[in-house]
């Protein structure tokens, strides 16, 4: 790709860093800001910064927060017996919008991936087990993706724990809701039949 202007490749250049986004697309975003008022990049660029200078991450659960400890966490209404091990702040918001759920959560920041050079030493797994071992938390609830990468990171904190005296239960996986039983996949299906729940419980739902 050729410039006309070093300012614009550079801006392209910074731009395409960002995952999904090639050349092609940068240089529309690009031209797309300058056509905009200048303020509208102006501040676009002072949120990106204020975000990455001030932005911090919860000291109970290390979820991105604006302060300290984060707004689940310091809510009395939840119930903090009961903890949701999830991956990253998306599944924290994903559970969140279901209202089904008011526990607290602890985010890993990431799973075991051996193949990408992430261990359990690069995740916020310590802190974890140290939580279970001081004897607050009643039931673990894992809730990670369901990826061999997923169960290696489930089991690995499961062994660390097993010997406390908490439920560990895993998110029921299966057939989703309005979904024809023949198209399911083997595993999925196969989970399902696994993970049967009482026909009552479903009455209640
Ligand atoms: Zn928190």
């Amino acid at each position: 790709m050729e410039f006309s202007s070093k300012l614009l490749e550079r801006a392209v250049n910074e731009m395409s860093q960002l995952p999904g986004i090639g050349k092609r697309t940068a240089l529309r975003l690009v031209l797309h800001m300058l056509k905009q008022p200048k303020e509208h990049t102006v501040s676009l660029s002072l949120a990106l910064q204020s975000m990455r200078a001030n932005i911090k991450f919860c000291k109970s659960c290390n979820n991105i927060s604006d302060v300290e400890l984060c707004e689940i966490c310091s809510n009395p209404n939840r119930n903090e017996e009961i903890v949701c091990v999830v991956e990253d702040i998306r599944d924290v918001m994903a559970i969140e919008n279901t209202s089904s759920f008011k526990g607290l959560y602890h985010v890993l920041g990431g799973k075991i991936s051996p193949m990408d050079g992430i261990g359990p030493h690069d995740l916020n797994i310590e802190s974890l087990v140290k939580k279970v071992k001081e004897g607050s938390i009643k039931e673990l609830i894992f809730a990670l993706s369901s990826t061999m990468e997923g169960d290696t990171t489930n089991f690995y904190i499961f062994k660390q724990i097993q010997d406390c005296d908490i439920i560990i239960s895993t998110i029921a996986r299966g057939i989703s809701v309005g979904d024809e039983l023949e198209y399911a996949d083997e595993v999925t299906l196969g989970r399902s039949i696994l993970n049967r729940i009482p026909f009552e419980i479903n009455l209640k739902m």
